[in-house]
């Protein structure tokens, strides 16, 4: 038997949900590498070649139009990598289900509405 376009359209909303429910802790943002160079005289960050401090890790986002940033230890790495996975992850799902969300919506609509 044929299922209809709508039941899909339900299953396939169901499924986002389910994976949604699953995700585990999130975080918004990108990660970044930072070396940096000192105010002391003589260091080796000032040495020919440089050797600067780091590497630093950090985290940039934005937030409700403002942008921060915090710095994370490494071995807070492996965690923090994985909370900006399933942000990413939560992006993808809510992006699926609007979209499916909106196919039903219109099929829901009364016939012969534009
Ligand atoms: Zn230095």
């Amino acid at each position: 038997m044929e299922i209809s376009r709508e039941a899909q359209l339900e299953r396939q909303i169901e499924k986002v949900k389910q994976d949604l429910a699953a995700l585990g802790d999130l975080r918004p943002g990108s990660l970044s590498t930072q070396y940096n160079v000192c105010g002391s005289h003589g260091c080796r960050c000032k040495a020919d070649p440089p050797q600067k401090h780091g590497p630093y890790y950090q985290v940039s986002f934005s937030r409700k139009g403002k942008s921060s940033s915090k710095f994370v230890k490494k071995e807070d790495l492996p965690t923090i990598r994985r909370q900006l996975k399933n942000y990413e992850r939560m992006k993808e799902l809510v992006d699926r289900w609007i979209d499916l969300a909106t196919e039903l919506s219109n099929l829901r609509l009364p016939k012969n509405q534009a």
